[in-house]
Order: C-alpha cells, then sequence, then structure tokens
C-alpha cells in the first residue's frame, strides 16, 4: 500500500495513528493480516463519519480529503475484495451523505466533490442498492446539478459521468434521470466533439455519455426525440464517420448507432430517423464501410437501424384473404371461416404501426443451426393432466352406425371363397379413375415451347395447335428408352402440333402422360383449371449426382438487405410493376413488351398469386393463402417464361410467416426446366444461389398473425440464371405431388398385381370439394381355401398408414409411394409382409388442400390435423371417416398394431417419429406420478429403433414420445389414447436435407424419400419377428437406447423405468429389441 503523501496534516492524532500502522504493515503483510487490514480501515472509515458530521470548515474539508484520499488509495488494490468490505460496512451511505453536506456548502468545494465521485464510481458497481441509496439520499440530483453547473469541467465530468452510469442502471432512476434533463444534458456534452477535438479525455467523456443515452427508456427515447436530437446523432455519426479515417474511434461510432439504435425503437423516433434523412445517411455511410471487414460491427447496427425504420409497407394485394373462395356446406358460426368473412372489408390487412418488440431478428450471417425455439415451445406444452396421459378407449359411434364400414373390410368378413372373384374385379366403389368431367384440358401452358427434334414418343395435343411457336432444339442430351439416340433428324417441326415426351416409361413404372391427363380430368378444382403443369405431365426421374446442401457465402444476408434498402434510396430504379396477379381472375398473366418474365400458376397445386417486376431482373412474389383463410404460406408452385439466357434473375416471395427457415441452413428451392426434360432429363433440380430468409418490411395484420401486433412478414429470396432459350421453367417450394398423381401412381399400382396379391382400391368419402378418398387395401391372397389359411388371412394383424393431410407436405407422398411400390413389390420381403399383415393405407387425407395448392388446411380454411377428437361428418369428411374406421376396428377387436400418419417438417433435418409415452411426458414434465401411473409397455420404441437402424435418412435423436397439448387433436394422439393403439406414430421427413447418416450433408430428394417408406415396411416386417419371438435378450441394448437417448434422464425415475421393466419383462416381455 502505497500512502499517499499528505501535505497540512491534520492535527487529528488518531488519524495520524491509524495511518502510522498501515503504513507499518507492507503490501506482503498486508494480505496476509487481512483481519488486521479490516479493523484499520473499519477506523477509519468511522474517523471520516464522525468527521462528516462535524460542522464544516475549511480544516474538516481537508481532513475529509485526506480520509477520502487515503481510502481511495485503499480501495485501488485487492481486486475488489477491499471494495466488498467498504460497502458492507455501510460505507455508501456515509458517501452519499458526505456528498449531501459538501453540497449545501456554497460553492461545494470541486475537489472534495470530485474525490466523493471518484469512490462512488470504485464502488458504486459493488453494491447492489447503490442506486436506491442515491436516489433516497437525494444523491442523484446533487450529481446532475454539478454537472450541469459544470460543462466545460472534463476533469469533473468524468467521475460524475461514471456514477450516473451506475444510477441509470436502475430503472426508476433512469427515469427520473430523465425527468431532471439528462438526456439534454448528455447532448450538450456529446455535441461539441468532433475529432479535431478528440483527446484522451473528451474521448472517454464522449463515450460515457453515449453509454448513458444507450439504456434509454421509452420516456426518455421521446425526451430525446423531442429535443431533436435524432438529427444530432446522425450529424454527429456522419461527422465521426468522415473524419475517423483511420477508425480508431470505432466505439464512440458504434456508440452513436447504439443510441440511434435505442431511440429508434419507438414508432416517433423511428419517424424522426426518416425525416431526418436517416436512411440515407446511415445507407451510405454503412457503404462506404462495406470494404474494410473491421468495419461490420458498424454496418450491422446501422443495418439493424434501417431494418427497423423502413417504412412498413402493405403487401400488394387487395385483401389478404385467399384470391379463391369456397362456399361451405354450412358455417359454424365461432369457426374460422365465419370469423374471416364476417370481418368488416379492408380491415384484414391495416397496417400495424405498433413496436414489433421482438428484436430484429438478429444477424443469421454466422449462425449455426439452432432448434432451440421447438424445445422452448415444448416445454409449455407438455400435457400434464395425468387423465388426459392415460389412453382412454373412447369407441366413439355405436357399432350399429359403425357397421356401414364393413365394406371396407370386406377381407375380414365375407365368406372370402364366394366373394373372393367378385371383390376384386367388381370395382364398383372405386374413385380412382373417375374421367367424367368434360372440361377441356390444355396440356402445355407456355405458348413459345419448342417442338424437338429426338422423338421417342410424340402427343397430339389438340389444345396446343397454333399455339406453338415452332422451332429446333439444338444438341439434345442423353435421352431415356432405347430408341432414342441423338442422331438429330432434321426436323423443322413447322406443323407445329408435336409435343416431345420423354419416355421414362422403364425408369417410373407408376407414371404414364397420358393416363395423367386422364386423371387430371376428373379431378375438381376450387379455380375450375384448365391447364396441366410439364413437370406432373412428364414425370420426375430423381437425378443421380448427389445435391450437396447450399453453403452460405458470408455477407448474403447484409447484400440482399441493402436492396432491399436501395428500393427506397434510388426510387428511381423501382419498377413496380405487376406481370401476374390472380386477382385479376380473368386476366392474370398481363401482358406486356418482352422485357418482363411470364408467370403461371393456374394448375393443380399450384400456388402463385401476385408477381411484381421490381427492377429489371428482380420480382417479388406473392403466395396465395390457404382457401378460406387468410394465412399459411409456404407452398408456392409455379412457372416462367420468358425468360433471358445467362442472366441473373433474383426472385422474392416476400410473404412468408415462419420466423426461420432451413432456406437458411442449406435448403434450395426445386426447379423444372421443359427444355431439359425433353433433351431427356425430366427432373426437379436443387437450384438458387443466395437463398436466404429474413424479415421484411412488409407489414402483417394482427388478425392473420394470431392478434400480435407490430409483425412483419418474412422473404425467402432466391437468385437463378436460366440456360436455354424459350424454356418454360417451374419453381416449387419441394417436390410436387398432385391428386392426380396420386391417382395414376394408384391405377398404375393395380397393374403390379399378381394373384398372389390381395389390393383393393375404395373411395372412403367424397370430400368437400367433390373428390374421392382414396383407401387401399393391400395384404395378400390366402395360401389356399382350406379354412386354416383362410383363417390366417382372416387375422392378420391391421397396419395402418396416412399420408399428406398437410398439403404443402408433398414429402409425405413421396414416402407413401415408396411405401405402396415396396408393398406391391415383387422382393421376399413385400411377400412376407403381405402375408403378415394387413394394410389400410388413406394415402392421401386432404385430396381438396393438396389440388388448390394450400400449404396447410382444407376447404373448410382448417387444419385437419385439429380436427381429430371431434372432426365434423361435412366439415372435415376425411377425418371423420378415417376414424369411424379405426373405430370400426375397436368394436371389431382388430385394433391396429400400428398406426403411422406421414408427414413433412420444415424446420429440421433427417426422417424422425413422433410417438407418445405416458412415462416420457411425466420424465419432461414436473408433474408428480405414482409407479402405478407409469405403467407402460416400452414397445413404442422399438420401431423407430428398428428405423434407426436401417434407414439411413433416419434419426433416433431426433424423436420423441411427448404428448403437448396442442397436439391433443391430432391423429398421433387421439389414435393413441381414443382408439388404444400404442404404436400411434407421425413420421417426419425432412424438407431439406440430413446432417446425420449415409446422406449427410446432401439435400433430400424423391429416391431418399422413396428408399424411407420402403424401409418403414421393411421395419414392420422386424417389429414382427421380435412381437412374435418373445426374445429377451435384447432388453439391455433398449436399456442403452433410452440411457443415451432420452434428453432428460432423471435418476428416480430411472429406477422406478427399470422396476417397470422387470414386470414387464415377466409379464410379455415382447416389444424388446
Ligand atoms: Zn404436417
Amino acid at each position: 500500500v502505497i500512502i499517499p503523501k499528505i501535505v497540512n496534516v491534520p492535527s487529528n492524532s488518531r488519524v495520524l495513528m491509524l495511518l502510522g500502522q498501515l503504513e507499518r504493515m507492507n503490501g506482503e503483510a498486508m494480505l496476509k493480516d487481512v483481519e488486521t487490514a479490516r479493523q484499520v480501515t473499519a477506523k477509519i472509515l468511522h474517523l471520516i463519519q464522525t468527521q462528516g458530521k462535524r460542522k464544516h470548515n475549511s480544516r474538516d474539508v481537508q481532513t475529509t480529503l485526506n480520509i477520502l484520499c487515503i481510502v481511495s488509495e485503499l480501495l485501488t488494490v485487492g481486486r475488489g475484495r477491499r471494495v466488498g468490505v467498504f460497502v458492507s460496512k455501510g460505507g455508501t451511505g456515509v458517501l452519499f451523505q458526505l456528498l449531501i453536506n459538501a453540497s449545501k456548502e456554497f460553492p461545494p468545494s470541486e475537489e472534495l466533490m470530485l474525490q466523493l465521485h471518484s469512490l462512488l464510481a470504485k464502488v458504486g458497481p459493488k453494491d447492489r442498492k447503490f442506486g436506491v441509496k442515491a436516489r433516497l439520499t437525494g444523491a442523484l440530483n446533487v450529481t446532475i446539478n454539478l454537472m450541469k453547473q459544470n460543462l466545460l469541467n472534463n476533469k469533473l465530468l468524468l467521475p460524475c459521468l461514471q456514477v450516473l452510469r451506475v444510477y441509470s442502471s436502475n430503472l426508476v432512476n433512469a427515469v427520473s434521470l430523465g425527468k431532471n434533463g439528462v438526456v439534454e444534458l448528455m447532448f450538450k456534452i456529446v455535441a461539441p466533439y468532433t475529432v479535431d477535438f478528440v483527446n484522451e479525455v473528451q474521448n472517454v467523456i464522449t463515450l460515457s455519455s453515449l453509454s448513458l443515452l444507450s439504456p434509454c427508456t421509452e420516456t426518455n427515447a421521446r425526451r430525446a426525440v423531442d429535443g431533436g436530437f435524432v438529427t444530432v446523432l446522425l450529424a454527429l455519426y456522419l461527422d465521426w464517420h468522415r473524419n475517423d479515417t483511420r477508425h480508431r474511434h470505432m466505439l464512440i461510432r458504434k456508440g452513436l448507432l447504439v443510441s440511434l439504435r435505442n431511440i429508434t425503437n419507438i414508432k416517433l423516433g423511428r419517424k424522426a430517423f426518416i425525416e431526418a434523412d436517416g436512411m440515407r445517411i446511415l445507407y451510405n455511410t454503412s457503404t462506404e464501410c462495406l470494404p474494410v471487414r473491421t468495419l461490420d460491427l458498424l454496418i450491422n447496427t446501422s443495418s439493424l437501424i434501417m431494418r427497423k425504420c423502413f417504412p412498413k409497407n402493405r403487401l400488394p394485394v387487395p385483401t389478404i384473404k385467399s384470391a379463391f373462395h369456397f362456399q361451405l356446406p354450412n358455417v359454424p358460426a365461432a369457426g374460422p371461416v365465419a370469423q374471416l368473412y364476417n370481418q368488416p372489408p379492408g380491415v384484414d390487412d391495416v397496417v400495424d404501426e405498433s413496436d414489433d418488440n421482438e428484436e430484429a431478428d438478429a444477424d443469421t450471417e454466422n449462425d449455426t443451426e439452432n432448434d432451440d425455439d421447438d424445445k422452448d415451445l415444448l416445454n409449455d406444452d407438455i400435457e400434464t393432466d395425468l387423465n388426459k396421459l392415460h389412453p382412454k378407449r373412447n369407441p366413439g359411434r355405436p357399432l350399429e352406425e359403425l357397421r356401414v364400414y364393413e365394406r371396407f373390410f370386406l377381407e375380414l368378413s365375407e365368406d372370402f371363397q364366394v366373394a373372393k372373384m367378385s371383390i376384386l374385379t367388381n370395382r364398383n366403389s372405386s374413385c380412382i379413375a373417375s374421367t367424367q368431367s368434360s372440361r377441356p384440358i390444355i396440356v402445355p401452358t407456355a405458348q413459345a415451347l419448342s417442338s424437338p427434334v429426338n422423338s421417342t414418343r410424340h402427343i397430339q395435343s389438340p389444345l396446343l395447335l397454333g399455339g406453338i411457336a415452332s422451332r429446333r432444339v439444338g444438341g439434345g442430351g442423353s435421352n431415356f428408352g432405347s430408341d432414342c439416340g441423338s442422331e438429330g433428324t432434321e426436323d423443322e417441326g413447322g406443323e407445329g402440333a408435336v409435343l416431345e415426351v420423354p419416355d421414362t416409361a422403364l425408369l417410373l413404372p407408376l407414371h404414364d402422360p397420358d393416363l395423367y391427363v386422364e386423371m387430371v380430368k376428373g379431378t375438381r378444382s376450387v379455380p375450375e383449371y384448365a391447364e396441366v403443369a410439364y413437370p406432373d405431365y412428364f414425370g420426375h426421374v430423381a437425378p443421380t449426382f448427389k445435391e450437396p446442401l447450399l453453403e452460405r457465402v458470408y455477407g448474403v444476408q447484409r447484400s440482399k438487405i441493402y436492396q432491399d434498402i436501395e428500393r427506397l434510396i434510388h426510387p428511381n430504379d423501382i419498377l413496380d410493376k405487376a406481370v401476374y396477379d390472380l386477382d385479376i381472375p380473368s386476366c392474370p398473366v398481363i401482358e406486356d413488351n418482352g422485357e418482363s418474365l411470364k408467370f403461371n400458376s393456374q394448375f393443380e397445386s399450384g400456388n402463385l398469386r401476385k408477381a411484381v417486376q421490381v427492377r429489371k431482373y428482380e420480382y417479388d412474389l406473392v403466395l396465395n393463402s390457404d382457401v378460406n383463410s387468410n394465412h399459411y404460406h409456404q407452398w408456392f408452385y409455379f412457372e416462367v417464361s420468358g425468360m433471358r439466357v445467362g442472366t441473373v434473375y433474383r426472385f422474392n416471395i416476400i410473404n412468408c410467416e415462419k420466423s426461420n427457415s432451413q432456406f437458411n441452413y442449406g435448403m434450395q428451392v426445386l426447379m423444372y426446366s421443359v427444355q431439359e426434360a425433353i433433351s431427356g432429363r425430366p427432373r426437379w433440380v436443387r437450384t438458387g444461389a443466395d437463398i436466404c430468409y429474413y424479415k421484411n418490411h412488409f407489414a402483417r395484420s394482427s388478425i392473420a398473425a394470431g392478434g400480435q401486433k407490430g409483425k412483419s412478414y418474412y422473404s425467402m429470396t432466391f437468385s437463378t440464371t436460366f440456360s436455354h432459350k424459350d424454356d418454360v421453367c417451374y419453381f416449387a417450394y419441394h417436390y410436387p405431388y398432385t391428386y392426380s398423381t396420386l391417382k395414376m401412381h394408384l391405377a398404375k399400382l393395380e397393374a403390379l398385381r399378381t394373384p398372389q396379391i390381395y389390393l383393393r382400391q375404395d373411395n372412403l368419402c367424397e370430400t368437400l370439394g367433390g373428390n374421392g378418398c382414396p383407401l387401399l387395401t393391400i395384404t395378400a391372397m390366402p395360401e389356399s381355401n382350406s379354412n386354416d389359411h383362410i383363417c390366417q388371412f382372416r387375422n392378420r394383424p391391421l397396419i395402418f398408414l396416412s399420408a399428406r393431410v398437410h398439403p404443402g407436405e408433398t414429402n409425405a407422398s413421396w414416402v407413401m409411394k415408396g411405401t405402396l411400390e415396396f408393398l406391391m413389390g415383387t422382393s421376399p420381403l413385400a411377400v412376407s409382409l403381405r402375408e403378415g399383415f394387413i394394410f389400410k393405407i388413406v394415402p392421401m387425407l386432404n385430396p381438396d388442400g393438396v389440388i388448390n395448392g394450400n400449404h396447410r388446411c382444407s376447404l373448410s380454411g382448417e387444419d385437419l390435423n385439429r380436427q381429430w377428437l371431434n372432426p365434423n361428418p361435412e366439415l372435415h369428411p376425411t377425418i371423420y371417416h378415417t376414424k369411424s374406421l379405426l373405430q370400426y376396428l375397436v368394436h371389431m377387436q382388430r385394433t391396429p398394431l400400428v398406426f403411422c400418419d406421414y408427414h413433412g417438417h420444415s424446420r429440421k433435418k433427417n426422417v424422425f417419429m413422433y410417438g407418445c409415452s405416458v412415462k416420457e411426458t411425466v420424465w419432461q414434465s414436473n408433474i408428480t406420478a405414482s409407479s402405478s401411473d407409469l405403467q407402460e409397455d416400452l414397445g413404442y420404441r422399438t420401431l423407430p429403433k428398428i428405423l434407426s437402424q436401417i434407414a439411413p435418412a433416419f434419426s433416433m435423436g431426433s424423436c420423441s414420445f411427448v404428448v403437448e397439448r396442442s397436439k391433443e387433436s391430432t391423429a398421433r394422439v387421439v389414435v393413441w389414447r381414443e382408439i388404444g393403439v400404442q404404436r400411434s406414430y407421425t413420421m417426419e421427413s425432412t424438407l431439406c436435407g440430413c446432417d446425420q447418416g449415409k446422406y449427410k450433408g446432401l439435400q433430400i430428394g424423391t429416391r431418399e424419400l422413396e428408399e424411407m417408406g420402403a424401409q418403414f415396411c421393411v421395419s414392420l416386417l422386424r417389429l414382427k419377428r421380435l412381437t412374435g419371438l418373445r426374445n429377451h435378450q435384447h432388453l439391455l441394448d433398449l436399456e442403452n437406447d433410452i440411457m443415451t437417448h432420452t434428453k432428460v434422464v432423471r435418476l428416480v425415475k430411472w429406477r422406478i423405468l427399470q422396476s417397470h421393466l422387470h414386470t414387464q419383462l415377466m409379464h410379455e416381455g415382447t416389444h424388446m429389441l
């Protein structure tokens, strides 16, 4: 300890004595003899205290100063421990008291004030009650007044600012300080400083003042706006930006921006920012910063402010209600459709200027993937009602009513020997190949399509006559089929009516273009589509090359956002020309001079509402809401033509709703080129560069945002170039799979039937839109007509599968296609499967949604997978009847062994399952359950466990068996709880790709999805073997599995589980892997 030289030593012998004592203890000894040091300092403290109480005179001031000086020195060393002692002994209060006393002197001693504030700045951060004490003693005002009177006194200002900073960390103080003019004061201090003046002290003062402005409360922000400080801050920032050419004062520049950021948190602040030309100033300064990587901090903060202040726009549509309306047979008064259409016109998309308190989405440039939002949700959402957790079989409708479903289970009831032939030949209940419609169907939709040279098959398409500008296609790649060389026959194609169809029969056994058109004729759509999209017509042959997840280029999102901001900065560059608009129903394609792309989405599953040419090669795209709703924008499928070769086009889908997307984590869009297809490469390929997904400046009405105000939409942007002239290209969110495609596949599946296969296709019901909902039964014919064989046939366990309740999850249909093709196959595994089980399959639970380009809902405007608790026969017929089928099976005591509903997941990678377990739900929550509550067979884990071993895309780690409250009306939970199927699952397939296993780092394709569907079947066979063999020895594997995969394993609960495992082992011990 260095004892400062004390001038004018006071005649206070006690102080001298104590100081002498301290002096005798050198630093080393002091550390060892902490107790003595503590005693000495305590005595000194006491002295200050008594000194403070005395009447002041000049000698006393000097004494106090000297003591404070010593205290200050004492507190400088010792890493804060001494400060802690000082605070615990009440030192802070003493200092405040001294401060108040000193302030009563006139004029107050500057030296004393300086010393007191220096000490307070040191002590303040260690005293949790510092702010409160300061307020109660009146010290706040003393400091402020002192500063007001000493604006040019840097020496005094500095410690005052530091103390003020500690004061204002208390919110009440911050408001109180604001009232006392601190905001104005700070601006007075900051404003005069420019680079010319900078020296060390002023630098620190500026910084401190700025940091004081930063924790702006709303009222303080308002004060700053009223005081005109937005302009001041901008001018200052510009000044620093221009003069700080060597970037030595980054912290001050950042500080100025942070103050702006806080002020613009309020509406008034944003308005002031725009009026002060803030957008242009920050845009220009940050553009100048772009080349210097170290200035990223400034650019990102500027970008954040500009995005926040960017004036909110309305979506360029007359209403956010879907462009299509479907009249429901009855509209429940409390239902979503009544609510939607009872609103007064025009209220649904009012721009809401409220503050969006959610921090503008942090810069995702360097974010690693993070699915935490999902988990947070889950924790609030866990079902904690044990009554609801326990499966309660609810047979639902009485048997008499359910008897009508008998006709869907002929294999269980009828006298097979008699019925066999008639069942299988008389398919009068089939809806599949209905072609009754007489609407004209236009096959290709583009006018500029070529009629190419390498003919393999020609189809006459009368509706194309005259519409095609004929020309030759050069080159010509490898074609499919045996007869398709690339000899390049000269053919002017003058007749114009010949369209090349790639021959994919060998590669796509379930595809047939002619049959597809026939199927389309029987499909009923709300907009009455008259066209067919080429990709669905030609079919898709999965490419053989790998499609890796897209690596994100540094700064992509920032540069996209800056381009968006330029719309405001350079308004003259903006065309803002609508080129496609479904809200002009008669003429959605707006004619033009050939300077714009042509868009179209008027075909099955198409979704694009509007296209606006923003700049020459940039388009804003608006997606249509699900029919009878005003949101759910995610799925898209549209056609583009009239492109220039080699030009980079930018597309922005501007009304996305989810807060994040796999488009930020490697997912690309899908593109299908007709020129490529007719050159022998009919396929969807992952495409698009510079992809990112971010919050934009289009306001989202609170009505469409679940009541939340001030929300914005999100943009998904991608860039692409086209490689063929006069091409017609399609873009989609994921591999399309239309209802007509399903019907075609089902019709072609019939052809795969052998005499050993029992395949029946029924029409379960009709949808609201008048489309059939196919129901398939697949099993093996009985080996013979012997009673034993018929008996074995009838007693096969049932497997119940469904898919595509969510229309935007097209991947679910590709998985289902894999399942169906495998089940109809000739492999020994397929034979065993058919012999072992009866499969009941509803491959498309929501045909209307699929047909009309919905993402989530049916024509009732509702998510059908939230209707299982109480489906309405009129509004949710497919769910009502599917549930009834299951209820019928309960009555017949034929509850399925497995129920699985195929879905797609837009925010996660890999394929995984959700199941239902009481135990795992209890573990994840804090509810207490008796051990009898936790009696549960572990069989629900077996199937996913097998899948994780045999299906490369499947990840056990992503599976969850927790029952959520928000999911209580889903198929999975209702079938588990009411129907009593223990193995009731949703199988979720990624729309993006995999981050584990054989496909790690790759995007998912239809081949992998179909493989998944096949592997699902294989897993059922293993399940059967395991449940059949009653094999106990794998129990340990299962234990390991649970230990490694259950995210929260609590030891106590684990012990309960172990004891259960043993009892289960005794009783059944079956479902173990
Ligand atoms: Zn889904």
